[in-house]
């Protein structure tokens, strides 16, 4: 479902990813933790082309995105990204918020556009909230309209850039079980997170990465309890 070979970027004279190989297979789970600043968000952008990596191949459902903004249109389609601050549009209704994408880029109907925002609502818990504004909800619940608008876009690949660390204790719960739930449905996940009971139950792969590469990656069995790299065993040490 992805590729990623040789990739390179540089901010300026600042080398943030290194040589990233990483192929993610249909229905894959994957746990992306490391350090402050070792490129996490940077890698994951570079999936739906956010952004741009000076080197080396991308290859999402077999699209490579080459010199065509209409394969960068057909990329993002695939691919559905929640962040840590959850860019709901604060002006729009919960509802308008996951009705917008599906009728602007899908050229979706209104009535289909709502009926699936109502489907998601309800996956994700809270169709009651529907006709609130964003300001309106707790952080937990607006990262699980975040979730629900993201999947109203009919994705293949769900990529998550620390969803719960902007949170207060007592949400995150809510918003790991929304993540355990997709995975059990089968969606092809990355999720950069320190969440590592979640990394545990959930991840098929968990990669390390440091200063821009992949350091180490392996099962939850074998990289929590046998890490082979000293850099790892350090931010295990400091997280666990
Ligand atoms: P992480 O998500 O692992 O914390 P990031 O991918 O956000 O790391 O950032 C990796 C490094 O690249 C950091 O040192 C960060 O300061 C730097 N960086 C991120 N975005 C930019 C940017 N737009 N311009 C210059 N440097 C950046
Ligand atoms: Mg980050």
């Amino acid at each position: 479902m992805i590729r990623m070979e040789n990739v390179q970027k540089w901010y300026g004279s600042f080398h943030v990813l290194k040589d990233i190989n990483l192929e993610v297979r249909t229905g894959e789970r994957i746990v992306i933790c490391g350090p402050s600043g070792s490129g996490k968000s940077t890698l994951i952008r570079c999936i739906n082309h956010l952004e741009h990596a000076q080197e080396g191949r991308i290859v999402v459902d077999r699209i490579e995105l080459g010199a065509s903004s209409r394969n960068l249109d057909a990329i993002r389609r695939e691919v559905g990204m929640v962040f840590q601050q959850f860019n709901l549009f604060p002006h729009l209704t919960v509802l308008q918020n996951c009705m917008l994408a599906p009728m602007k880029v899908r050229g979706t109907s209104k009535s289909e556009a709502e009926a699936t925002a109502r489907k998601y609502l309800e996956r994700v818990r809270i169709p009651e909230q529907a006709d609130k504004y964003p300001a309106q909800l707790s952080g937990g619940q607006q990262q699980r309209v975040a979730i629900a608008r993201a999947l109203c876009m009919n994705p293949k690949i769900m990529l998550f850039d620390e969803p719960t660390s902007a949170l207060d204790p007592e949400m995150v719960k809510e918003v790991l079980d929304t993540m355990v739930n997709l995975a059990e449905e089968g969606m092809t996940m990355i999720c950069v997170t320190h969440e590592m009971g979640f990394a545990r139950q959930v991840a098929d792969r968990i990669i390390f990465m440091d200063r821009g590469e992949i350091v180490e990656e392996g099962t939850p069995d074998t990289f929590f309890t046998n890490p082979r790299h000293e850099r790892t065993r350090n931010f295990l040490g400091q997280i666990l």
